[in-house]
């Protein structure tokens, strides 16, 4: 029997990795950020001085780093970087512009293709992007776009940054989500958008329990099982 997948796109903010982290426990599947491996790809550029609007820097790049993702004991994903282990460093504010910058280069997007549908030809997933729907995997059993008002994602992102100890700016956060979102959904490589056939689920106003109940939900309609259930 093949595996499962689930594919949830959407913009940031919206609570895609904390959802989608949730639903991967409850069904037993791989949870797969696949932000996080454009994020290291950021770090990469960054960390080498290099401007991630030089294309052919950012290219030759691809083939000199070492990038791999691997699985703790505790079941959560880690980024490696040339052998060393990233998984905090990604999460800086300043990494999430250059991701954000990169993620545009096709060539960026073709190198990291292949890691990501490996993952889903082993596993049962629940991967997390922004193309997950409409490139990566569209075969996918269940598509979900999650999202909410750009006002309600920046006000996540700032408690987020409070909790790690990191310093938040409401306005500024604000138009840095705003400025992502543009790049993000103009880009002519793989924008943002909803596939077809993805089902919307605006998370403004609700909390996280609410959200993660409409997802076991559609998760159990589509898939015909939910919290507990073994797959046959
Ligand atoms: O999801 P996260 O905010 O960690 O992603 C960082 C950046 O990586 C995004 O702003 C986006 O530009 C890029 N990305 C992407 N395709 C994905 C996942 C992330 O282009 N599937």
């Amino acid at each position: 029997m093949g595996y499962h997948s689930i594919a949830i796109d959407g913009p940031s903010g919206a609570g895609k990795s904390t959802l989608a982290k949730l639903l991967a426990q409850e069904l037993g599947f791989l949870y797969v950020d696949t932000g996080a491996i454009y994020r290291t790809v950021g770090l990469a550029v960054r960390d080498r001085g290099i401007d991630p609007a030089d294309l052919p820097a950012v290219t030759a790049l691809l083939s000199e780093i070492g990038i791999a993702m691997g699985y703790g004991k505790d079941g959560l994903q880690h980024m490696f970087l040339d052998g060393a282990d990233v998984t905090g460093a990604i999460r800086q504010n300043a990494i999430s512009d250059y991701a954000s910058k990169v993620s545009p280069i096709p060539e960026v997007r073709a190198f990291l293709m292949g890691m990501q549908r490996q993952m889903a030809q082993e596993h049962d997933v629940i991967m997390d992007g922004r193309d997950i729907g409409t490139v990566v995997l569209p075969q996918a059993d269940l598509k979900i776009f999650l999202t909410a008002v750009p006002e309600e994602r920046a006000r996540r992102r700032c408690r987020e940054l409070l909790e790690r100890g990191q310093q938040a700016d409401y306005g500024q956060v604000l138009r840095e989500v705003e400025e992502r979102d543009r790049r993000d959904s103009q880009r002519a490589a793989a924008p943002l958008r909803q596939a077809a056939d993805a089902v919307l689920v605006d998370t403004t106003g609700l909390d996280l329990e609410e959200s993660l109940d409409r997802l076991l939900k559609l998760v159990w309609e589509r898939l015909g099982r939910g919290k507990g259930e073994a797959d046959e």
